[in-house]
């Protein structure tokens, strides 16, 4: 079976935009919601589910009393569905959420993808100061894992559960960004140069969700495996790489920063018919051309 060159990459955009969309869509809702309630004149507008979706560590929590008591608690009930399901999808396809429906990393792509433009090329951070901060989100995903996983009963969840905190926290999430403090401004104001300037900044040190699903993506089956063979080490695929994983030197790409699942239990060669920039990823019964790693 044959695919038009890039077209899965087009896809994938196609994909990514839409999530983009809905996410947009869904916050645009639940502005109109929060409103009702600030301003009674203004019409009602039903209340997204979706949006619990936003509250990981909610969800996380949530996650461990399911587990714990066989209950789902009942606030933000959604968040728990999205969170069984977004895990469930990198135990599948590695980190095809990533790669395809978070809105974050989408913006964050689309970011390098703008700086590439622009500047002709995107930075990179030298070695050892990259593996130092790609420590970051493993260390804020330890410290979350410490206090709910390990310090946290499912009393203690059960009573945070019914604080008036976590009954309005999408609210304050909503606030976080509508009524920004200027120091949360200047923050993301400099995440966003970041992103234009480093491929993948957000994810890539900072974002602790990527981070598990990284970590559990690790028990997929599915790998993106080079052809040693085939392979005439043009550094093609190590170029290409938006998670900037060293592909020419790996037999079998492992790392939980590789949004890599997508392509399914492959093989990646070269194609000697494209010069440069494009390889293919050949399966077992057949060969088609793949967008970058
Ligand atoms: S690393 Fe985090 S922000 Fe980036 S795509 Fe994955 S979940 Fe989204």
């Amino acid at each position: 079976m044959s695919y038009p060159r890039g077209s899965i990459r087009y896809v994938r955009y196609a994909v990514q935009i839409a999530f983009l969309l809905i996410t947009l869509y869904a916050g645009w809702e639940f502005h109109q919601f929060v409103l009702h309630f600030e301003e009674p004149t203004r019409p009602f507008v039903p209340r997204p589910p979706s949006v619990d979706a936003y509250l990981p560590i909610g969800a996380l929590m949530a996650f461990k009393y399911f587990v714990m008591t066989g209950t789902v608690e009942p606030i933000h009930p959604s968040g728990l569905i999205m969170f069984i399901a977004i895990v469930g999808v990198s135990l599948l396809l590695k980190k095809g959420f990533c790669g395809w429906i978070c809105p974050v990393g989408t913006a964050s792509q689309f970011a390098w993808m703008a700086g590439e433009k622009v500047l002709g090329r995107n930075f990179r951070i030298e070695q050892y100061t990259d593996i130092g901060l790609r420590s970051i989100k493993y260390v804020i995903l330890s410290a979350f894992f410490w206090v709910i996983v390990v310090a946290m009963g499912s009393t203690m969840i059960s009573m945070f559960f019914m604080s008036d905190y976590y009954l309005v926290a999408d609210v304050k999430m909503l606030k976080f960004f509508t009524e920004m403090t200027s120091l949360t401004l200047w923050v993301l104001v400099g995440l966003v140069v970041l992103s234009v300037l480093y491929k993948n900044f957000w994810c890539r040190y900072l974002c602790p969700y990527g981070a598990l699903l990284g970590i559990i993506s690790r028990w997929s089956p599915l790998k993106i495996r080079r052809n040693e063979e085939k392979c005439i080490h043009c550094h093609a695929c190590t170029e290409a790489c938006p998670a900037l994983i060293d592909v020419e030197k790996k037999d079998v790409v492992k790392s939980g920063d590789g949004q890599v699942g997508r392509y399914g239990n492959t093989q990646l060669v070269r194609d000697p018919q494209h010069p440069r920039g494009h390889f293919i990823v050949a399966g077992e019964n057949g060969r088609r051309p793949a967008p970058a790693c």
